[in-house]
């Protein structure tokens, strides 16, 4: 008998491991440990007879096909896109033929400095009076992790996160696996197809004084749906009010708007209405390195001395876990943000993704107007960055991908980036015929 033969295989990932049966939100997957054995069973049975989006697609051999699945930055020709001023940090790299000795614990200082910079902004009070706590982080997902880790030791309430319905998959189970309890607040209003500004005031009205409250930052994933700066205003009023803790996800700065400091309203002002915000930041999106995994995770503290005692406990965190963090994508995105033509080359880089998608959202909505396609669809526009709930049913979806080879999660949610000049009128038409 192995050793691990009583370890129960975990739920499908929506987006690798299913395909069209359950939500992007993995809130509403059970965990592992409290499925009943039954029920475990049939759903490993029906998991191993399902196939995820990505595999899917890989699988059909129709050349019209369209991969709406996958959350990645694709170019004109829906080609992956390594960005120039990555390509030109390599380069510099290169030449300077770095060593691969280990980092520190909190990672490289160049980079988490240039970090706090870019999301804080350079007129950041507390920035400025160096009472930021940083550690570099594996990406988005590693700075929400130390977060969550750092919360359940350190938070002095009840150490309950309220996250958006709905919200990025992962975020229940990093918290959960960080030691905190995840309760919701609403969201997303599915007859409007937008914010549920209402909602969201009353739930967070409710919730326990001091709480902690996750906010996406900026380009909400799945929905595509931000606060304005107006309703920012309103919900750090209701944060204030309810001393609670806001925990920001940023996983887009300059992807949603294309304008890093216009993405980064939301945490800025909070930071400004002195909130001591909790902060993840990625450079997966906005700068295309996806599988080099940088990343950082900030707390505002009060002053230096606060910031050295915090910063020494989040090594006791980010220790045990791996040691210290991966050195290439570090150096890269350094090297960017540290050398001003490069980072002026990356800021129209990021300018060009965004305003590509914003294109493509216009060309949909155009197209899906043009065609008489039944239904309201102004929400094509308004939505912002990558994904856009495009508010297809689920059967919906299921009839694109077997009639029409488009393949998207079974919520509806699409990603733009998927869409380009060669295929987005084939998609347009069919998501009309499919309506109609
Ligand atoms: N947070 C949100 C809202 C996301 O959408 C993502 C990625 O899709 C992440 C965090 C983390 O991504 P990564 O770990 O690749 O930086």
């Amino acid at each position: 008998l192995s050793t691990w033969s009583a370890v129960p295989a975990g739920p499908p990932d929506p987006i690798l491991g299913e395909f069209h049966h359950i939500s992007t939100d993995a809130n509403v997957l059970p965990r592992a440990e409290a499925v009943e054995p039954m029920t475990w069973l049939l759903n490993t049975l029906l998991g191993s007879l399902r196939i995820g989006v990505t595999e899917a697609f890989k699988a059909d051999k129709d050349s019209r096909k369209i991969n709406l699945g996958v959350g990645a930055y694709r170019d004109e020709n829906g080609k992956p896109y390594v960005l120039n001023a990555v390509k030109k940090a390599e380069e510099i790299l290169r030449t300077s033929n770095p060593d691969k000795e280990y980092l520190p614990i909190t990672g490289l200082p160049e980079f988490t400095k240039a970090a706090i910079k870019l999301a804080y902004g350079a007129e950041s009070a507390p920035l400025n009076e160096n009472s930021i706590a940083v550690t570099q982080s594996i990406s988005g997902t590693g700075a929400l992790r130390i977060g969550g880790a750092f919360l359940g030791r350190f938070f002095p309430s009840a150490k309950t996160i309220y996250i958006p319905t709905p919200s990025w998959g992962n975020h229940t189970p990093i918290f959960r696996d960080s030691g905190l309890e995840v309760k919701q607040y609403r969201y997303f209003d599915k007859k409007t197809v937008g914010l549920d500004f209402d909602g969201l005031k009353e739930d967070l009205k409710n919730i326990p004084e001091k709480s902690i409250v996750l906010l996406h930052a900026c380009a909400h994933n799945p929905t595509g749906v931000d606060p304005t700066p107006e309703q920012w205003k309103v919900i750090s009023n209701i944060i204030k009010e309810k001393q609670a803790f806001p925990f920001f996800d940023m996983a887009y700065q300059g992807f949603a708007s294309g304008d890093t400091t216009r993405d980064a309203f939301a945490v800025r002002y909070f930071v400004e209405q002195g909130h001591q915000v909790a902060l993840s930041q990625s450079f997966a999106k906005n700068m295309g390195l996806y599988g080099e995994r940088v990343g950082a995770f900030s707390l505002v503290t009060a002053d230096p001395e606060e910031k050295s005692r915090v910063e020494s406990q989040l090594k006791i965190v980010v220790r045990p876990m791996y040691s210290n963090p991966p050195v290439h994508g570090a150096r890269i995105a350094s090297t960017i943000l540290n050398t001003p033509e490069l980072n002026k080359e990356w800021e129209g880089e990021v300018k060009h993704m965004a305003d590509r998608i914003i294109s493509m959202r216009e060309r949909l909505y155009n197209n899906l107007v043009a065609q008489g396609t039944p239904g309201e669809w102004g929400h094509i526009k308004s939505q912002i960055g990558m994904f856009s709930f495009t508010g297809l049913t689920t059967p919906q979806t299921k009839t694109l991908a077997e009639k029409a080879h488009i393949y998207m999660t079974a919520d509806g949610r699409i990603s733009m980036a998927g869409l380009n000049g060669h295929n987005i009128d084939y998609f347009s038409e069919s998501v009309s015929k499919v309506v109609k």
